[in-house]
């Protein structure tokens, strides 16, 4: 792992990069530009570029050796879902009283804490930014410099406000890093204290011609599926794992079928029943899930007019024809039963009976 896996951007990353080889780097930063653009993964890199312990020099510019104490720690955030996901899970076997106190925050490193929007709302909130505001006056213990990392530009305003507080007289021991979609998200006076850096999107040509390279073994009409479900984000298009997903696909399809034609209940029931309880059965319902999800967002693109967007273009024309059949409250309703089926298998719910009843409700 260095920054030569890092596609696009080069310019910025670059400006980034010497901004570190002259010790400049910005004690509060914002990483602004579109989802998959690398905001994230982009973050970690800085965080462990100023903090390897056996630092190396690629083309000319500051790079992390990837297999360090601090690169490993502060690498094992990558994958922030998962690591948002477990956050979630710990919360939910708190007591009720200590649920409310409790803000999900992901610290693989001691000195890099990473903040992601808190559900359910899925905002910044104001115990978070305390959790900063507690930690970023006492000096790294592993680190030379510590990070905060806010993964959303969606802030309540007491949050804002504290943070702002910080901002004015920022400690040099830290750097605070915002990743925003949209600036305006921000406030003003957030912005006026951070230096702004520009992510473009990574064009799709760009990640399928990278994929030809990297995946011979997928054909191309799999290269461009894959680029457009990894929406844009280079790691994850990599790293897609086709046949799994394809298999996911086909049940979410058997659900959406079921619920759009002619009712199949049995043919319905057979493929739930596949789904056991377990940890495998638990990690094959998440994927069918997230199928789901990816299948309810392109009837929704397809609603709104806009097909061009459309992930799963192998099976456009059979998403165009369902996208006909249903309402917009229908997709939204659907989605939320997706929310449902997921929230209830974290509480250990009957996975095949919540898939049933998901299923069986989104018959009109
Ligand atoms: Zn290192």
């Amino acid at each position: 792992m260095s920054f030569q896996d890092f596609l696009g951007n080069e310019t910025t990353v670059r400006h980034l990069r010497e901004a570190i080889a002259a010790d400049r780097l910005p004690h509060a930063l914002i990483l602004a530009g579109p989802r998959g653009a690398g905001k994230y993964t982009l973050a970690l890199k800085l965080a462990q570029t100023v903090n390897c312990l056996n630092p190396k020099v690629t083309d000319g510019l500051p790079d992390y050796c990837g297999v360090c104490a601090n690169c490993t720690r502060i690498g094992q955030a990558v994958d922030l879902d998962a690591r948002v996901d477990d956050a979630i899970a710990a919360r939910e076997e708190l007591r009720e009283v200590d649920k409310k106190e409790t803000r999900i925050l992901v610290q693989t490193h001691p000195d890099v804490l990473v903040i992601p929007p808190d559900p359910p709302q899925l905002l910044i909130k104001l115990g978070q930014v305390r959790t900063l505001v507690r930690e970023i006056y006492r000096m790294p213990a592993e680190a030379s410099r510590a990070f905060y990392i806010f993964t959303s530009a969606a802030f309540m305003k007491e949050a804002a406000n504290s943070l702002l507080k910080v901002l004015e007289e920022p400690p040099s021991h830290a750097c605070i890093i915002l990743l925003a979609e949209n600036l305006g998200d921000l406030l003003p006076t957030i912005r006026s204290r951070s230096c702004i850096f520009r992510l473009g999107a990574i064009p799709l040509e760009q990640i399928e011609s990278l994929l030809a390279e990297r995946r011979p073994d997928w054909r191309p009409p799999q290269r461009a599926l894959v680029a457009r479900l990894a929406q844009g984000a280079v790691g994850q298009a990599l790293g897609f794992d086709l046949e799994t997903y394809l298999a996911s696909r086909a049940d979410a399809l058997v659900i959406l079928r079921n619920a759009l034609s002619e009712p199949d209940y049995s043919a319905l029931f057979r493929m739930t029943e596949t789904y056991r309880a377990g940890a495998e059965g638990q990690e094959k319902t998440a994927n069918l899930l997230g199928a789901m999800l990816s299948l309810l967002e392109d009837l929704l693109l397809l609603q709104s007019g806009t097909p061009g967007l459309v992930r799963n273009i192998d099976i456009q024309k059979e998403l165009a024809a369902m996208s006909q059949q249903v309402s917009l409250d229908w997709i939204e309703a659907a989605e939320r039963g997706v929310h449902q089926v997921r929230s209830g298998m974290r509480r250990n719910l009957l996975r095949s009976l919540s898939l049933d009843t998901f299923a069986t409700e989104l018959v009109r």
